[in-house]
């Protein structure tokens, strides 16, 4: 069942989401060559910490990290460790969730370090315009399917692929709730969309084909063919002054 949020639990969201954007920042800045993803992890860890919240992915299913941090051909859910050291020319991604009052927030984000190659640079330009195009398609009179049709069609236009493996998904007491928001879709087609409604949009795009494997530690998702792979995700709510971006605390990736 889709779970309606009123305005003060929008509210109390914007504090979750806010700690979570300012987790991906505090995340950046420590971003460059020589460091491993167990360090970002725990800045990440540190300041969710420090804010008064929970990492939402710690124990999350049984995941080992506060972060899900992968890089290159890595999609989804990568293990924090010593031993993932990240290089000039990577790009890394970082998924976040942060627990506070009772709500969470979800986001991500895809970085480049250092100078990257032009393909790398487009695509993850092209997973954040994507993000937008699925976010001008949340409003009322439109369903889930409007969503991933906008993302689809506009990533198809970029020559990549979107993942369709998995999803974005409603989010609030719980990080992962209904409805599903797959990130491909039939305009018209899905659940209809509500005042009060929150969601976590999160295209995941492949460079090249979108198949994807995981990999035998359970929990890393890699693409198939070993091309590149960004994801942009926000906590977005649906009022009456239109889409509210809980998860976004500055202009920026
Ligand atoms: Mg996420
Ligand atoms: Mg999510």
């Amino acid at each position: 069942m889709i779970q309606i949020k009123n305005s003060l639990q929008i509210a109390a969201m914007k504090e979750a989401g806010r700690i979570t954007g300012e987790a991906l920042l505090v995340a950046r800045e420590h971003i460059k060559e020589g460091v491993s993803t167990k360090q970002l992890d725990t800045v990440i860890r540190h300041h969710i910490e420090r804010c008064g919240g929970k990492p939402s992915f710690l124990g999350l299913y049984g995941f080992p990290g506060s972060a899900c941090i992968s890089i290159n051909d890595e999609v989804i859910h990568g293990i924090p460790s010593d031993q993932r050291i990240l290089r000039e020319g990577d790009i890394v991604k970082i998924d976040v969730g942060a627990f506070y009052k009772g709500y969470h927030g979800d986001s991500a984000r895809t970085f480049p370090v250092g100078r990257v190659s032009e393909e790398a640079a487009a695509l993850i330009a092209a997973t954040k315009q994507s993000f937008y195009e699925g976010v001008a398609a949340f409003k009322l009179g439109n369903r889930v399917g409007d969503i991933g049709h906008a993302i689809d069609s506009y990533i198809a236009g970029c020559g990549f692929s979107v993942v369709r493996r998995y999803v974005g998904h409603g989010i609030g007491r719980s990080v992962h709730e209904a409805p599903d928001v797959p990130n491909y879709g039939t305009p018209g087609r899905g659940p209809r969309f509500m005042e009060g409604m929150v969601l976590a949009i999160e295209p995941m795009v492949n460079a090249g084909a979108l198949e994807v494997r995981e990999m035998p530690d359970g929990w890393t998702v890699k693409t198939a063919d070993g091309h590149l792979s960004a994801h942009y995700e926000n906590t977005v709510a649906l009022t009456a002054d239109g889409v509210l971006n809980l998860t976004e605390v500055e202009v920026g990736e």
